[in-house]
Protein backbone atom coordinates (compact mmCIF):
# COMPACT_ATOMS: atom_id res chain seq x y z
CA UNK A 1 0.00 0.00 0.00
CA UNK A 2 0.99 3.69 -0.59
CA UNK A 3 0.27 5.99 2.02
CA UNK A 4 -2.27 8.92 1.09
CA UNK A 5 -0.14 11.90 -0.34
CA UNK A 6 -1.03 14.58 2.41
CA UNK A 7 -0.88 12.38 5.18
CA UNK A 8 2.63 11.08 5.11
CA UNK A 9 3.92 13.37 7.91
CA UNK A 10 1.90 12.02 10.90
CA UNK A 11 1.39 8.50 9.17
CA UNK A 12 4.18 7.24 8.05
CA UNK A 13 2.75 3.68 7.11
CA UNK A 14 4.57 0.39 6.70
CA UNK A 15 4.82 -0.27 3.16
CA UNK A 16 4.68 -4.53 2.90
CA UNK A 17 2.37 -7.27 1.43
CA UNK A 18 0.27 -9.74 3.42
CA UNK A 19 2.40 -11.99 2.52
CA UNK A 20 4.74 -10.77 5.20
CA UNK A 21 7.71 -10.86 2.73
CA UNK A 22 8.14 -7.29 1.42
CA UNK A 23 8.66 -5.24 4.86
CA UNK A 24 9.97 -2.01 5.36
CA UNK A 25 9.31 -0.21 8.28
CA UNK A 26 8.85 3.43 8.15
CA UNK A 27 9.55 4.46 11.91
CA UNK A 28 6.31 6.20 13.27
CA UNK A 29 7.99 8.36 15.63
CA UNK A 30 7.78 11.67 14.12
CA UNK A 31 5.20 13.21 16.51
CA UNK A 32 5.65 11.18 19.45
CA UNK A 33 9.22 9.30 20.59
CA UNK A 34 9.72 5.73 19.73
CA UNK A 35 7.98 3.35 21.45
CA UNK A 36 8.80 0.39 20.04
CA UNK A 37 11.23 -0.09 16.25
CA UNK A 38 11.16 -3.49 14.83
CA UNK A 39 14.54 -4.58 14.01
CA UNK A 40 13.56 -7.68 12.59
CA UNK A 41 16.31 -9.91 14.31
CA UNK A 42 14.75 -13.55 14.11
CA UNK A 43 16.84 -16.20 15.97
CA UNK A 44 17.03 -19.54 14.65
CA UNK A 45 16.25 -21.45 17.00
CA UNK A 46 15.27 -25.09 16.87
CA UNK A 47 11.94 -24.72 18.74
CA UNK A 48 8.84 -26.21 17.29
CA UNK A 49 6.73 -23.08 18.85
CA UNK A 50 9.31 -20.54 18.63
CA UNK A 51 11.33 -20.02 16.34
CA UNK A 52 11.44 -15.90 15.98
CA UNK A 53 11.82 -13.57 18.45
CA UNK A 54 11.09 -10.08 17.61
CA UNK A 55 12.92 -7.22 18.73
CA UNK A 56 11.91 -4.02 19.82
CA UNK A 57 13.48 -0.62 21.24
CA UNK A 58 12.57 1.11 24.25
CA UNK A 59 12.32 4.78 24.61
CA UNK A 60 16.04 5.06 26.25
CA UNK A 61 17.35 2.99 22.99
CA UNK A 62 17.61 -0.09 25.04
CA UNK A 63 16.23 -3.42 23.19
CA UNK A 64 13.89 -5.82 24.79
CA UNK A 65 13.29 -9.30 23.00
CA UNK A 66 9.82 -10.97 23.14
CA UNK A 67 8.60 -14.45 21.38
CA UNK A 68 6.44 -15.29 18.55
CA UNK A 69 5.39 -18.30 16.76
CA UNK A 70 6.68 -18.82 13.53
CA UNK A 71 4.46 -18.55 10.80
CA UNK A 72 5.23 -21.81 9.33
CA UNK A 73 4.82 -24.05 12.42
CA UNK A 74 1.26 -25.09 11.47
CA UNK A 75 1.39 -27.90 14.63
CA UNK A 76 0.17 -26.78 17.99
CA UNK A 77 2.38 -28.29 20.55
CA UNK A 78 0.84 -31.29 23.28
CA UNK A 79 1.41 -28.59 26.09
CA UNK A 80 -1.71 -27.41 27.05
CA UNK A 81 -2.76 -31.56 26.88
CA UNK A 82 0.42 -32.71 29.02
CA UNK A 83 1.99 -29.61 30.22
CA UNK A 84 5.34 -30.91 28.42
CA UNK A 85 7.59 -28.79 26.82
CA UNK A 86 9.23 -30.75 24.69
CA UNK A 87 10.49 -29.22 21.31
CA UNK A 88 9.73 -25.83 23.30
CA UNK A 89 12.29 -23.47 24.26
CA UNK A 90 9.34 -21.25 25.50
CA UNK A 91 6.46 -22.14 27.64
CA UNK A 92 4.14 -19.47 28.12
CA UNK A 93 1.54 -18.30 26.14
CA UNK A 94 -1.25 -15.88 25.44
CA UNK A 95 -4.52 -16.68 23.72
CA UNK A 96 -6.60 -12.98 23.21
CA UNK A 97 -10.36 -13.82 22.40
CA UNK A 98 -11.50 -11.44 19.68
CA UNK A 99 -15.22 -10.58 20.01
CA UNK A 100 -17.92 -7.58 19.98
CA UNK A 101 -17.64 -4.53 17.88
CA UNK A 102 -14.03 -3.88 15.70
CA UNK A 103 -13.22 -1.08 18.21
CA UNK A 104 -13.31 -2.88 21.00
CA UNK A 105 -11.76 -5.99 19.15
CA UNK A 106 -8.92 -3.67 18.22
CA UNK A 107 -8.09 -2.30 21.85
CA UNK A 108 -8.58 -5.99 23.43
CA UNK A 109 -5.61 -7.41 20.76
CA UNK A 110 -3.47 -3.93 21.45
CA UNK A 111 -3.98 -4.95 25.50
CA UNK A 112 -3.21 -8.15 24.74
CA UNK A 113 0.09 -7.50 22.99
CA UNK A 114 0.92 -5.35 25.76
CA UNK A 115 0.60 -7.84 28.28
CA UNK A 116 2.29 -10.38 26.92
CA UNK A 117 4.93 -8.27 26.35
CA UNK A 118 5.27 -7.12 30.07
CA UNK A 119 5.25 -10.71 30.99
CA UNK A 120 7.06 -12.64 28.19
CA UNK A 121 4.40 -14.77 26.91
CA UNK A 122 3.33 -15.66 23.20
CA UNK A 123 0.69 -13.87 22.03
CA UNK A 124 -2.07 -15.69 19.70
CA UNK A 125 -4.80 -13.74 18.68
CA UNK A 126 -7.98 -15.95 18.45
CA UNK A 127 -9.24 -15.71 14.43
CA UNK A 128 -12.29 -15.63 14.03
CA UNK A 129 -14.44 -12.53 13.14
CA UNK A 130 -12.34 -12.23 10.50
CA UNK A 131 -8.96 -10.87 12.11
CA UNK A 132 -6.89 -11.97 9.26
CA UNK A 133 -8.77 -10.63 6.67
CA UNK A 134 -8.51 -7.11 8.12
CA UNK A 135 -5.18 -7.00 9.46
CA UNK A 136 -2.01 -7.93 8.21
CA UNK A 137 0.16 -10.50 10.07
CA UNK A 138 2.22 -7.83 11.90
CA UNK A 139 5.54 -9.25 12.83
CA UNK A 140 7.26 -10.48 9.55
CA UNK A 141 8.06 -14.21 9.58
CA UNK A 142 5.42 -14.86 12.13
CA UNK A 143 1.89 -15.36 12.98
CA UNK A 144 -0.18 -13.77 15.61
CA UNK A 145 -3.37 -16.15 14.83
CA UNK A 146 -3.86 -19.13 16.85
CA UNK A 147 -3.38 -21.80 14.87
CA UNK A 148 -5.90 -24.58 13.80
CA UNK A 149 -6.33 -27.57 16.50
CA UNK A 150 -6.32 -25.35 19.82
CA UNK A 151 -7.06 -28.57 22.47
CA UNK A 152 -9.13 -25.87 24.53
CA UNK A 153 -11.94 -26.34 21.69
CA UNK A 154 -14.37 -24.05 23.41
CA UNK A 155 -12.11 -21.08 24.52
CA UNK A 156 -14.71 -18.89 22.41
CA UNK A 157 -17.23 -19.99 25.10
CA UNK A 158 -15.14 -19.25 28.10
CA UNK A 159 -17.51 -16.44 30.26
CA UNK A 160 -17.66 -15.11 34.14
CA UNK A 161 -18.97 -18.64 35.02
CA UNK A 162 -16.18 -20.54 33.64
CA UNK A 163 -14.83 -23.07 36.48
CA UNK A 164 -10.95 -22.53 35.28
CA UNK A 165 -10.95 -18.68 35.36
CA UNK A 166 -8.73 -16.76 37.45
CA UNK A 167 -11.61 -15.54 39.30
CA UNK A 168 -13.42 -18.43 40.34
CA UNK A 169 -10.46 -20.37 40.74
CA UNK A 170 -9.57 -17.94 43.66
CA UNK A 171 -13.27 -18.00 45.04
CA UNK A 172 -13.08 -22.15 45.29
CA UNK A 173 -9.32 -21.75 46.78
CA UNK A 174 -8.37 -23.94 43.44
CA UNK A 175 -5.37 -20.99 43.36
CA UNK A 176 -4.58 -19.19 46.49
CA UNK A 177 -2.44 -15.97 46.94
CA UNK A 178 -0.11 -14.92 49.94
CA UNK A 179 3.03 -13.38 50.94
CA UNK A 180 4.91 -16.50 51.34
CA UNK A 181 6.42 -16.03 47.97
CA UNK A 182 5.58 -18.11 44.43
CA UNK A 183 3.71 -20.84 44.35
CA UNK A 184 6.10 -23.30 42.52
CA UNK A 185 4.44 -24.37 39.07
CA UNK A 186 3.38 -27.62 39.79
CA UNK A 187 0.61 -26.87 41.60
CA UNK A 188 -0.45 -24.37 39.74
CA UNK A 189 -2.79 -25.53 36.98
CA UNK A 190 -2.02 -25.76 33.11
CA UNK A 191 -4.03 -22.72 32.16
CA UNK A 192 -6.30 -20.18 33.63
CA UNK A 193 -8.69 -18.18 31.84
CA UNK A 194 -8.61 -14.40 32.39
CA UNK A 195 -12.10 -12.59 32.63
CA UNK A 196 -11.52 -9.07 32.07
CA UNK A 197 -15.12 -8.21 29.93
CA UNK A 198 -17.61 -5.77 31.55
CA UNK A 199 -18.95 -8.51 33.67
CA UNK A 200 -15.65 -9.28 35.50
CA UNK A 201 -16.02 -9.76 39.38
CA UNK A 202 -13.95 -8.20 42.05
CA UNK A 203 -11.95 -11.52 41.94
CA UNK A 204 -11.24 -11.62 38.14
CA UNK A 205 -10.18 -8.12 38.65
CA UNK A 206 -7.36 -9.17 41.38
CA UNK A 207 -5.45 -9.59 38.00
CA UNK A 208 -4.65 -6.05 38.09
CA UNK A 209 -2.70 -6.98 41.80
CA UNK A 210 1.33 -7.75 41.77
CA UNK A 211 0.51 -10.14 44.14
CA UNK A 212 -1.99 -11.75 42.04
CA UNK A 213 0.53 -11.42 39.01
CA UNK A 214 3.40 -13.47 40.80
CA UNK A 215 1.09 -16.47 41.07
CA UNK A 216 -0.17 -15.94 37.25
CA UNK A 217 3.09 -15.77 36.18
CA UNK A 218 4.07 -19.32 36.90
CA UNK A 219 0.73 -20.45 34.85
CA UNK A 220 2.03 -21.83 31.50
CA UNK A 221 -1.10 -20.77 29.48
CA UNK A 222 -3.78 -17.77 29.69
CA UNK A 223 -6.78 -17.37 27.58
CA UNK A 224 -7.82 -13.85 28.13
CA UNK A 225 -11.57 -12.59 27.23
CA UNK A 226 -11.76 -8.49 27.47
CA UNK A 227 -13.86 -6.14 25.18
CA UNK A 228 -11.44 -3.44 26.97
CA UNK A 229 -8.55 -1.27 27.05
CA UNK A 230 -7.28 -2.95 29.90
CA UNK A 231 -3.90 -0.77 29.49
CA UNK A 232 -4.48 1.67 32.63
CA UNK A 233 -5.04 -1.06 34.83
CA UNK A 234 -1.68 -2.71 33.89
CA UNK A 235 -0.18 0.55 35.00
CA UNK A 236 -1.30 0.04 38.46
CA UNK A 237 0.61 -3.00 38.46
CA UNK A 238 3.63 -1.59 40.69
CA UNK A 239 6.20 -4.77 38.84
CA UNK A 240 5.21 -3.51 35.20
CA UNK A 241 5.77 0.14 35.81
CA UNK A 242 9.46 0.16 35.25
CA UNK A 243 9.05 -1.52 31.84
CA UNK A 244 6.55 0.71 31.15
CA UNK A 245 8.22 3.69 31.88
CA UNK A 246 11.05 2.95 29.66
CA UNK A 247 8.47 1.83 26.53
CA UNK A 248 6.35 4.70 27.13
CA UNK A 249 8.03 7.86 27.80
CA UNK A 250 4.90 9.48 27.13
CA UNK A 251 2.10 8.03 29.12
CA UNK A 252 -0.64 9.36 26.82
CA UNK A 253 0.65 7.83 23.37
CA UNK A 254 0.41 4.35 24.44
CA UNK A 255 -2.20 3.15 22.57
CA UNK A 256 -0.96 5.58 19.64
CA UNK A 257 1.85 3.61 19.75
CA UNK A 258 0.60 -0.08 20.08
CA UNK A 259 -2.26 1.00 17.29
CA UNK A 260 0.27 2.07 14.56
CA UNK A 261 2.65 -1.14 15.01
CA UNK A 262 0.25 -3.70 15.34
CA UNK A 263 -2.76 -2.90 12.89
CA UNK A 264 -2.21 -2.26 9.42
CA UNK A 265 -5.18 -2.77 6.85
CA UNK A 266 -5.07 -5.54 4.72
CA UNK A 267 -4.90 -4.63 1.06
CA UNK A 268 -8.73 -4.71 0.28
CA UNK A 269 -8.97 -2.33 3.42
CA UNK A 270 -6.19 -0.36 2.47
CA UNK A 271 -7.89 0.35 -1.34
CA UNK A 272 -11.28 1.53 0.41
CA UNK A 273 -8.82 3.94 2.30
CA UNK A 274 -6.76 5.25 -0.27
CA UNK A 275 -9.47 5.52 -2.55
CA UNK A 276 -11.70 7.09 -0.66
CA UNK A 277 -9.05 9.65 0.30
CA UNK A 278 -7.80 10.44 -2.53
CA UNK A 279 -11.28 10.86 -4.28
CA UNK A 280 -12.90 13.16 -1.39
CA UNK A 281 -10.42 14.24 1.43
CA UNK A 282 -7.02 14.53 -0.30
CA UNK A 283 -7.36 17.79 -2.26
CA UNK A 284 -8.24 19.52 0.48
CA UNK A 285 -6.87 22.27 2.74
CA UNK A 286 -8.17 21.05 6.44
CA UNK A 287 -9.88 17.95 7.29
CA UNK A 288 -11.98 17.58 9.67
CA UNK A 289 -13.46 13.99 11.04
CA UNK A 290 -17.23 13.45 12.74
CA UNK A 291 -17.94 10.40 14.21
CA UNK A 292 -21.54 10.10 15.01
CA UNK A 293 -22.06 6.78 16.82
CA UNK A 294 -25.81 5.75 16.47
CA UNK A 295 -27.71 2.48 17.99
CA UNK A 296 -30.07 0.12 16.34
CA UNK A 297 -32.96 1.65 15.69
CA UNK A 298 -32.28 5.07 16.90
CA UNK A 299 -34.53 7.51 15.11
CA UNK A 300 -32.85 10.70 13.59
CA UNK A 301 -32.30 12.71 16.25
CA UNK A 302 -32.47 16.76 15.58
CA UNK A 303 -30.88 17.44 19.03
CA UNK A 304 -27.75 15.12 18.13
CA UNK A 305 -27.59 16.91 14.99
CA UNK A 306 -27.96 20.35 17.17
CA UNK A 307 -25.14 19.13 19.28
CA UNK A 308 -22.59 18.65 16.33
CA UNK A 309 -23.06 21.60 14.63
CA UNK A 310 -22.97 23.46 17.84
CA UNK A 311 -20.07 21.45 19.23
CA UNK A 312 -18.15 21.85 15.16
CA UNK A 313 -18.75 25.34 15.49
CA UNK A 314 -17.62 26.37 19.23
CA UNK A 315 -14.63 24.39 18.57
CA UNK A 316 -13.67 26.27 15.20
CA UNK A 317 -13.61 23.53 13.59
CA UNK A 318 -16.06 24.61 11.04
CA UNK A 319 -17.91 27.81 10.12
CA UNK A 320 -20.95 29.33 10.82
CA UNK A 321 -23.71 30.20 7.85
CA UNK A 322 -25.32 32.90 7.34
CA UNK A 323 -29.03 33.09 7.26
CA UNK A 324 -30.96 33.22 4.05
CA UNK A 325 -31.33 36.13 2.59
CA UNK A 326 -28.16 37.85 3.90
CA UNK A 327 -25.23 39.14 1.99
CA UNK A 328 -22.93 37.49 1.01
CA UNK A 329 -19.28 38.54 1.43
CA UNK A 330 -16.89 36.00 -0.06
CA UNK A 331 -13.36 36.76 -1.36
CA UNK A 332 -11.92 35.52 -5.08
CA UNK A 333 -12.48 32.13 -5.03
CA UNK A 334 -8.47 31.06 -5.35
CA UNK A 335 -8.24 32.52 -1.91
CA UNK A 336 -10.82 30.67 -0.17
CA UNK A 337 -10.12 28.09 2.08
CA UNK A 338 -11.49 24.73 1.65
CA UNK A 339 -12.25 22.10 4.23
CA UNK A 340 -13.72 18.43 3.86
CA UNK A 341 -15.81 17.03 6.06
CA UNK A 342 -15.61 13.30 6.48
CA UNK A 343 -18.91 11.94 8.75
CA UNK A 344 -18.96 8.07 10.04
CA UNK A 345 -22.04 6.68 10.56
CA UNK A 346 -24.37 3.59 11.02
CA UNK A 347 -27.08 6.34 9.55
CA UNK A 348 -27.34 8.89 6.63
CA UNK A 349 -29.22 11.07 7.58
CA UNK A 350 -26.47 13.48 10.07
CA UNK A 351 -24.49 13.67 6.82
CA UNK A 352 -27.53 14.86 4.66
CA UNK A 353 -28.45 17.24 7.03
CA UNK A 354 -24.75 18.58 6.94
CA UNK A 355 -24.40 18.34 3.53
CA UNK A 356 -27.46 20.56 2.77
CA UNK A 357 -26.47 23.52 5.70
CA UNK A 358 -23.30 24.15 3.24
CA UNK A 359 -24.94 24.17 -0.28
CA UNK A 360 -27.84 25.81 1.11
CA UNK A 361 -26.58 28.59 2.76
CA UNK A 362 -23.36 30.20 2.98
CA UNK A 363 -20.57 30.14 5.05
CA UNK A 364 -19.86 33.32 7.56
CA UNK A 365 -17.04 34.99 7.51
CA UNK A 366 -14.28 34.33 4.76
CA UNK A 367 -16.66 31.99 3.16
CA UNK A 368 -14.90 28.92 3.60
CA UNK A 369 -15.58 25.90 1.08
CA UNK A 370 -17.76 22.80 3.20
CA UNK A 371 -17.74 19.79 1.51
CA UNK A 372 -19.16 16.84 3.14
CA UNK A 373 -18.66 13.38 2.56
CA UNK A 374 -19.57 9.51 4.18
CA UNK A 375 -18.61 6.66 2.90
CA UNK A 376 -21.38 4.04 4.39
CA UNK A 377 -24.21 3.74 6.13
CA UNK A 378 -24.46 0.33 7.16
CA UNK A 379 -27.89 0.87 9.15
CA UNK A 380 -27.07 -1.43 11.59
CA UNK A 381 -24.23 -2.83 13.60
CA UNK A 382 -23.60 -6.55 12.23
CA UNK A 383 -21.63 -9.19 13.41
CA UNK A 384 -19.71 -11.37 11.03
CA UNK A 385 -19.89 -10.07 8.09
CA UNK A 386 -17.02 -9.18 6.23
CA UNK A 387 -17.67 -6.58 3.89
CA UNK A 388 -19.35 -4.76 6.98
CA UNK A 389 -16.39 -4.70 9.48
CA UNK A 390 -13.80 -3.69 6.49
CA UNK A 391 -16.03 -0.64 6.10
CA UNK A 392 -16.19 0.05 9.99
CA UNK A 393 -12.25 -0.55 9.87
CA UNK A 394 -11.46 2.03 6.31
CA UNK A 395 -13.71 4.20 8.00
CA UNK A 396 -11.96 4.13 11.70
CA UNK A 397 -8.61 4.37 9.39
CA UNK A 398 -10.04 7.11 7.43
CA UNK A 399 -10.97 9.50 10.39
CA UNK A 400 -7.22 8.87 11.62
CA UNK A 401 -6.31 11.06 8.59
CA UNK A 402 -8.38 14.00 9.56
CA UNK A 403 -6.66 17.59 11.00
CA UNK A 404 -9.22 17.15 13.67
CA UNK A 405 -11.74 14.77 15.37
CA UNK A 406 -14.96 14.90 16.88
CA UNK A 407 -16.23 11.86 18.35
CA UNK A 408 -19.10 10.42 20.20
CA UNK A 409 -18.27 9.67 23.98
CA UNK A 410 -17.94 5.73 24.90
CA UNK A 411 -17.34 4.50 21.16
CA UNK A 412 -14.08 1.84 20.98
CA UNK A 413 -14.83 3.00 17.09
CA UNK A 414 -13.64 6.69 17.71
CA UNK A 415 -11.42 5.53 20.49
CA UNK A 416 -9.24 3.80 18.01
CA UNK A 417 -9.38 6.36 15.17
CA UNK A 418 -8.37 9.01 17.80
CA UNK A 419 -5.29 6.75 18.98
CA UNK A 420 -4.24 6.12 15.37
CA UNK A 421 -4.78 9.53 14.41
CA UNK A 422 -2.66 10.53 17.52
CA UNK A 423 -5.54 13.64 17.74
CA UNK A 424 -6.94 14.60 21.47
CA UNK A 425 -10.63 14.65 20.08
CA UNK A 426 -13.50 16.89 20.76
CA UNK A 427 -16.08 14.51 22.60
CA UNK A 428 -20.22 14.47 22.12
CA UNK A 429 -21.30 13.61 25.48
CA UNK A 430 -24.11 11.13 25.62
CA UNK A 431 -27.65 12.99 25.84
CA UNK A 432 -28.25 11.75 29.37
CA UNK A 433 -24.75 13.31 30.42
CA UNK A 434 -24.60 16.41 28.33
CA UNK A 435 -24.32 20.21 29.73
CA UNK A 436 -26.92 22.57 27.69
CA UNK A 437 -23.60 24.60 27.35
CA UNK A 438 -21.43 22.22 26.30
CA UNK A 439 -22.01 20.21 23.36
CA UNK A 440 -18.51 18.94 23.58
CA UNK A 441 -15.07 19.05 25.33
CA UNK A 442 -11.58 18.73 24.38
CA UNK A 443 -10.47 15.64 25.52
CA UNK A 444 -7.23 15.42 27.86
CA UNK A 445 -5.67 12.96 25.97
CA UNK A 446 -6.13 10.75 23.15
CA UNK A 447 -5.98 7.47 25.22
CA UNK A 448 -8.45 5.07 24.98
CA UNK A 449 -10.78 4.53 28.11
CA UNK A 450 -10.97 1.27 30.15
CA UNK A 451 -14.62 0.95 30.74
CA UNK A 452 -14.60 -1.53 33.34
CA UNK A 453 -11.80 -0.88 35.88
CA UNK A 454 -10.53 -2.25 39.05
CA UNK A 455 -11.79 -0.28 41.86
CA UNK A 456 -9.35 -1.59 44.82
CA UNK A 457 -6.40 -0.86 46.20
CA UNK A 458 -4.06 -3.95 46.44
CA UNK A 459 -1.40 -2.54 48.84
CA UNK A 460 -4.22 -1.71 51.46
CA UNK A 461 -6.27 -4.78 50.44
CA UNK A 462 -10.10 -2.52 50.28
CA UNK A 463 -12.38 -0.93 48.00
CA UNK A 464 -10.35 2.58 46.29
CA UNK A 465 -10.78 5.23 44.05
CA UNK A 466 -8.32 3.84 41.56
CA UNK A 467 -8.17 7.11 39.70
CA UNK A 468 -5.88 8.18 42.64
CA UNK A 469 -3.63 5.98 43.07
CA UNK A 470 -0.91 6.29 39.96
CA UNK A 471 -0.17 9.42 38.67
CA UNK A 472 -0.68 9.14 34.89
CA UNK A 473 -4.03 7.16 35.50
CA UNK A 474 -6.77 9.10 35.85
CA UNK A 475 -10.74 8.84 35.36
CA UNK A 476 -11.75 9.26 32.32
CA UNK A 477 -15.02 12.43 31.12
CA UNK A 478 -16.60 9.99 29.22
CA UNK A 479 -17.51 7.69 31.12
CA UNK A 480 -17.06 8.86 34.63
CA UNK A 481 -16.12 5.50 36.54
CA UNK A 482 -13.67 4.54 33.59
CA UNK A 483 -10.04 4.66 33.90
CA UNK A 484 -7.95 6.69 31.27
CA UNK A 485 -4.20 7.21 30.95
CA UNK A 486 -2.97 11.13 30.82
P1 LIG B 1 -18.52 0.92 19.87
O1 LIG B 1 -19.65 -0.06 19.97
O2 LIG B 1 -18.99 2.30 19.53
O3 LIG B 1 -17.66 0.90 21.08
O4 LIG B 1 -17.58 0.51 18.62
P2 LIG B 1 -17.27 -0.91 17.98
O5 LIG B 1 -16.43 -0.66 16.77
O6 LIG B 1 -16.70 -1.84 19.00
O7 LIG B 1 -18.67 -1.51 17.56
C1 LIG B 1 -19.53 -0.80 16.71
C2 LIG B 1 -19.66 -1.51 15.38
O8 LIG B 1 -20.83 -0.99 14.72
C3 LIG B 1 -18.50 -1.23 14.44
O9 LIG B 1 -17.43 -2.10 14.62
C4 LIG B 1 -19.19 -1.36 13.10
O10 LIG B 1 -19.41 -2.71 12.81
C5 LIG B 1 -20.53 -0.70 13.38
N1 LIG B 1 -20.44 0.77 13.25
C6 LIG B 1 -20.69 1.69 14.21
N2 LIG B 1 -20.48 2.93 13.73
C7 LIG B 1 -20.08 2.80 12.46
C8 LIG B 1 -19.68 3.72 11.44
O11 LIG B 1 -19.65 4.93 11.62
N3 LIG B 1 -19.32 3.20 10.24
C9 LIG B 1 -19.32 1.87 10.00
N4 LIG B 1 -18.95 1.44 8.79
N5 LIG B 1 -19.68 0.96 10.92
C10 LIG B 1 -20.05 1.43 12.15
Amino acid sequence: GVAPASSTKRHARRAWCCGGVNFVLAAFVMVVPPMVILLDARASSPAVWISSVNVLRRGDGSILRWPAVDARDKLLGSLLADGSEEGSCHSRYLVSISYRGLGNRILAAASAFLYALLTDRVLLVDPSNEMDELFCEPFPGTTWLLPPGFPLTNYTSFGVSTAESYGNMLKNKVITTGDDGDIPPARLPPFAYVHLDHTATVEDKFFFCDEDQRVIRNIPWLVMRTDNYIVPGLFLVTGFQQELDSLFPETDAVFHHLGRYLFHPTNHVWGLVTRYYDAYLATAQQRVGIQVRVFGRQPESPELLEQITACTQKANLLPEVIAAGEPLVAPASARRKSTAVLVTSLKSWYYERMKSMYWEHAAAGAGEAVSVHQPSHEEFQQFGAGSHDAKAWAEMYLLSLTDALVTSGWSTFGYVAQGLAGVRPWVMQKPWNRLADQPCWRDVSMEPCFHAPPFYDCRLKRGADTGKIVPHVRHCQDVQWGLKLV
